[in-house]
């Protein structure tokens, strides 16, 4: 949706893109500083395949101050991204036909990568009724003797749910009966928390060991194209990413690792500042989707996305007499129609929903909606 959006507005059409994954924030200040300071110091060489040790221990440090977590530097690998890091982990659990169960919706390449590594992805079904989030007792009905991982994000992309502690105690219960199961923690939204603090599945003793924290500078400090990411895991696995990565990619980019020091030593006052306006957002584009009939949506508890329900307006047609069917069908229509880019459902495991993501400008999420409004009015 992105590059199709891209080409429309190419023509020269107006495209609001509602679409992608990133702030539209600029990287804070005092970290761009670190990474000119990195590149006048030198910091221009190969660096260790986990990341440098200052680098490490910045996460470690974050991880007792702000999450009340023990890690020893050991235990931490610096990847190219939150996305690598997944891959990693993936790649290094998974053997041909294990199974990883994932909560749908999910993010996109999460199933994928299970594919590149000839897993089995499981899916466990939520719904906006159920806030998008699953019970004990789905979980349990969903293992089997071939689960390997579980892997989810809380905050959510694509629905922006969190779960709280006493949601993620009841799922370590689970995971307490079965232990061959490895959790995959998915964090890169931990910022972006509109409810309460955020909560680690890592904080339970009993299963400790066997989850793996992903998180990364992404998200929190508008760093997407920085590629900075990290696990937090036992031993054992941190030392196989590490393997892995030394075979592949090797340690991530110098600059963007001495820029990281300075993101985790420099607070979080900027990543506060982008929370408020994501807050302010959140309750905008709520008000406005509310106003449109046919579309149904819950308030999102933390990161910058909607997920509504859009099913009522399959077996309706636009104006050239086109049926549609699916939420890819409705994305391409509002696109074309409304000159708005959206995420199909489809692509995140649920095709009765569409992505909206709030990472805009309030003028633009304004005009957006009204745009969303008018194209749907406009279905018969
Ligand atoms: N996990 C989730 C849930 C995401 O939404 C994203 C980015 N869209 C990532 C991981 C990847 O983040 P990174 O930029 O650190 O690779």
């Amino acid at each position: 949706m992105t590059k199709l959006g891209r080409e429309l507005a190419a023509q020269g059409i107006n495209v609001i893109s509602l679409s992608v994954g990133e702030p539209d924030f600029n990287t804070p200040d005092h970290v761009k500083e670190a990474a000119k300071t990195a590149l006048d110091e030198n910091y221009t060489r190969y660096t260790p395949v986990p990341g440098y040790p200052e680098l490490r221990k910045a996460i470690v440090d974050k991880l007792k101050n702000e999450n009340g977590l023990d890690y020893d530097i050991s235990q931490i690998v610096v990847s190219t991204g939150a996305k690598q890091s997944l891959s990693n982990v993936i790649l290094t659990l998974i053997n041909p036909g294990d199974e990883v169960i994932i909560p749908t919706p999910y993010w996109v390449s999460y199933s994928e990568m299970v594919v590149l590594a000839e897993g089995k992805s499981v899916f466990i079904d939520t719904d906006i009724e159920s806030n998008f989030k699953i019970t004990p007792a789905q979980l349990e009905a969903a293992i089997t003797p071939k689960t390997k991982v579980f892997m989810f994000s809380s905050p959510c992309n694509p629905t922006g749910s969190v779960y709280s502690k006493d949601e993620l105690e009841a799922l370590s219960k689970v995971f307490e009966k079965h232990p061959n199961i490895f959790i995959i923690s998915d964090e890169i939204y931990e910022h972006i928390n509109f409810i309460d603090k955020h909560e680690s599945i890592a904080q339970f003793p009993s299963i400790r060991d066997r989850v793996i924290i992903v998180n990364g500078f992404s998200k929190a400090f508008a760093m997407t194209g920085w590629r900075l990411g990290y696990i937090a895991a036992s031993k054992e696995i941190a030392a196989a990413n590490d393997k892995m990565q030394g075979q592949t990619t090797s340690g991530t980019c110098s600059i963007a690792q001495r820029a990281g020091i300075a993101a985790y030593e420099g607070g979080l006052d900027s990543v506060n500042k982008m929370k408020e306006a994501f807050a302010r957002r959140r309750q905008l584009v709520y008000d406005l989707l509310n106003d449109i009939p046919g579309v149904k949506t819950n308030l999102p508890e933390g990161a910058f996305y909607f997920f509504p329900e859009i099913s009522s307006f399959f077996g309706k047609k636009d104006q050239n007499g086109n049926m549609i069917n699916n939420s890819g069908d409705l994305a391409l229509y509002l696109l074309n129609q409304g000159h708005v880019a959206t995420v199909d459902g489809n692509s995140f495991g649920n095709d009765n929903y569409i992505r909206l993501s709030y990472a805009a400008s309030d003028e633009n999420l304004k005009e957006a909606l009204r745009r969303i409004k008018e194209a749907l009015a406009k279905l018969v």
